[in-house]
């Protein structure tokens, strides 16, 4: 099967966007994910999907903790910082929540404890045992075709 056609069927999933957060040795990592879902309510569990080649596979595998950022359309700047997208980097301020390093004014952060991974071709799987939440009820940040998008635009 062709890679380009491959990658266009799974853009045409509508999905919100994540930013990743961990922290290795006092230095805080992000990293844009939309591979994220909902996986068990007894227990608390969400997975990631992140490629083997990027930073933060290797920082999940060092600190066993994340959480996961959900975007308002408002963060989109942030969601190109820490997918290597802009050209020049932003300063990025971070709050914390339970000893986790998050972003400031996300729709909704939910902190983890890596409960267990699996390796999944060129990607892992990382499921987090929930520890805490956050909402702060906004508009969300969307991605579809390959493009952001954001509600009723
Ligand atoms: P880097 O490339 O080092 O970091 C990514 C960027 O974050 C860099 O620009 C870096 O400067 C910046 N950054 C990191 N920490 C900080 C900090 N403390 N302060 C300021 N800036 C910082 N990839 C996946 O594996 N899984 C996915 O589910 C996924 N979904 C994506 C969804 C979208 C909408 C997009 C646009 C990309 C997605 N990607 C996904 C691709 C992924 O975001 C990029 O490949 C990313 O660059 C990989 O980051 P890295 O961990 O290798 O680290």
């Amino acid at each position: 099967m062709d890679n380009q056609l491959f990658r266009t069927i799974m853009g045409s999933f509508a999905t919100g966007v994540t930013v990743i957060t961990t922290q290795v040795e006092n230095e805080v990592y992000g990293m844009t994910a939309n591979a994220f879902m909902s996986v068990s309510l007894e227990p608390k569990l969400v997975a990631i999907s992140i490629g083997d080649q990027a930073k933060m596979h290797s920082y999940i595998n060092s600190s066993k903790r994340f959480a996961i950022n959900i975007l308002t359309a408002n963060q989109l700047e942030l969601s190109k910082q820490f997918a290597g997208q802009l050209n020049s980097n932003l300063e990025v301020a971070f709050d914390y929540y339970q000893e986790h390093p998050i972003l400031k004014n996300s729709l909704a952060v939910i902190t983890c404890e890596l409960f267990n991974q699996i390796d999944a071709g060129d990607h892992t799987i990382f499921i987090g045992k929930v520890i805490g939440v956050k909402h702060e009820p906004s508009e969300p940040l969307l991605f579809f075709g390959g493009k952001y998008q954001e509600l009723n635009k």
